[in-house]
């Protein structure tokens, strides 16, 4: 029985000259049809001997399973997901969308040569900095600009530079840690410089940093407080007065700002509104802030600044490590440019346009979806609720915006399984769950992506 069974198994040459298993090879190319067809085969072989297979599989059957197999291993891991948790900046998603600018840039270099390294006036090589510090100059009103792949690295770039085996005078309420990866303390360390502590957790004076100051003092650094609000008796000091003690004492000062913005955000209801530029007028030497944060451009470190130490980390070995690529720089330079129209750029780069919703447009979003999704048959019940989204990405701390959401119940389903189907839909949709409801907050939904929700919430319960 179960020899005949084997026996009868298809045969190689007759599988690969089926004509529905010879397309797949014009997909996915011979070499893996073969192996999997191999390893089907094995499978059924042993599955026959075993007997936990009483008959031989058909050529559909084998075929199936291949195609199935090798449509798996080419479906991406990373991937486009919608995100309905509020949280505009959010890190574990990828931060910020790019405006159709900065994506048309990329694909630009990315499908031509283009002038990276090569300076086109002269004919020679050129340097890949040049293309954007005049940008950077011109917004940030700094005397010159250089690019890292991070926010993380410009700080080890910058403290590697002006302060290996040397001094670095921080205030302790700002030894921050930010997404458990960056650390303060330790990317001191890693750059060869020295950490001396000063003030107290939630008051630093500006005579704790001059008492602190000595032979080896090389840099006194303030740090945004990216992703915590100390709230009460608190004295932290001012980006003018750190950068004329620097002066007095001729130490160099820069500041960490983290999520750099280039457009005033108190004109839109935020309390924080430091800009790169008010920093810049402060004095402050060295500035760093991360390009994918507010600003709303890819993942980039920025570092703006006095022109001397910026000629010098141009120099630094470490630089040619850090450096970005031509698809971060397309990009990045295309963001800027949106910064020259100070009309149009709110609406441009989707993070300044997702934070800026005003609640009636808000509200217009949740009607438009609510009233789409109702078309669903009768197991689900959405309402609209008030509720707050975080602007993310350590950037505003503390501080809540106004949105709307779509609550979702079901009367067959429990909430972690709806959040469950949405997160494991084809494309995948993240949200979250609040005393037994699942939330999608629309600030951070596109309108195109309404119909994509509505679709797995109907496949979960045809199910
Ligand atoms: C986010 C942040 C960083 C790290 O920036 P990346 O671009 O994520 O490397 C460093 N410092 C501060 C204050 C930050 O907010």
């Amino acid at each position: 029985m179960k020899n005949e069974l084997l026996r009868n198994l298809p045969k190689m040459d007759l599988l690969i000259n089926d004509q529905k298993v010879k397309n797949l090879i014009g997909i996915f190319g011979r070499e893996s049809i073969l192996k999997e067809l191999r390893e089907t085969l094995d499978f059924y072989r042993r599955a026959i001997l075993n007997e936990e297979k009483d008959s031989v599989p058909t050529i559909e059957e084998i075929r199936g399973k291949v195609e199935n197999k090798l449509s798996i291993k080419k479906e991406p891991s990373i991937k486009r997901v919608i995100n309905a948790t509020g949280i505009v900046i959010h890190t574990n998603l990828g931060r910020s969308l790019l405006s159709e600018n900065s994506i048309k840039a990329m694909i630009n270099v990315a499908r031509g040569y283009s002038n990276l390294e090569y300076n086109l006036k002269d004919g020679k090589r050129g340097s890949r900095h040049d293309h954007i510090s005049n940008i950077l100059k011109e917004l940030t009103g700094a005397e010159d600009a250089v690019v890292v792949n991070n926010n993380a690295a410009a700080v080890m770039l910058v403290l590697n530079e002006l302060s290996k085996n040397k001094e670095v005078i921080v205030s302790r309420g700002e030894l921050v840690e930010i997404g458990g990866s960056f650390r303060v303390p330790e990317i001191m360390e890693l750059s060869g410089s020295f950490l001396k502590e000063v003030g107290t957790t939630n008051r630093t004076h500006l005579s704790d940093y001059e008492n602190a100051i000595g032979d080896n003092t090389s840099l006194l650094l303030k740090v945004h407080s990216s992703n915590f609000k100390i709230i009460g008796f608190t004295k932290e000091v001012s980006s003018e007065e750190l950068a004329s003690l620097g002066k007095k004492h001729n130490i160099i000062t820069m500041e960490d700002l983290g999520s750099g913005i280039l457009v005033d955000l108190s004109e839109e209801g935020f309390s924080e509104s430091k800009t790169v530029m008010d920093v810049v007028k402060s004095g402050i030497d060295i500035i760093t802030f991360s390009g994918d944060k507010l600003l709303g451009g890819p993942q980039a470190g920025i570092i703006v600044g006095k022109k001397e130490y910026i000629e010098r980390l141009k120099k630094n070995q470490l630089m040619r490590a850090l450096r970005v690529d031509k698809i971060t720089l397309a990009a990045l330079e295309a963001t800027l440019m949106e910064y020259l129209n100070k009309e149009s750029v709110m609406k441009e780069i989707p993070t300044l346009n997702m934070i800026s919703l005003t609640k009636e447009e808000l509200k217009k979003k949740a009607l438009e979806l609510k009233s789409m999704l109702d078309s669903i048959e009768l197991d689900y019940s959405f309402s609209i609720s008030e509720n707050t989204s975080f602007v993310g990405g350590g950037s505003m701390p503390g501080e809540e915006i106004t949105s709307y959401v779509i609550e979702i119940v079901s009367k067959s389903l429990e909430a972690n399984e709806i959040e469950k189907s949405l997160r494991e839909y084809k494309t995948p949709i993240i949200s979250r769950i609040n005393k037994g409801k699942v939330l999608l907050d629309v600030r951070t939904i596109k309108e195109d992506e309404y119909e994509t929700i509505l679709k797995a919430l109907e496949e979960r319960i045809n199910k």
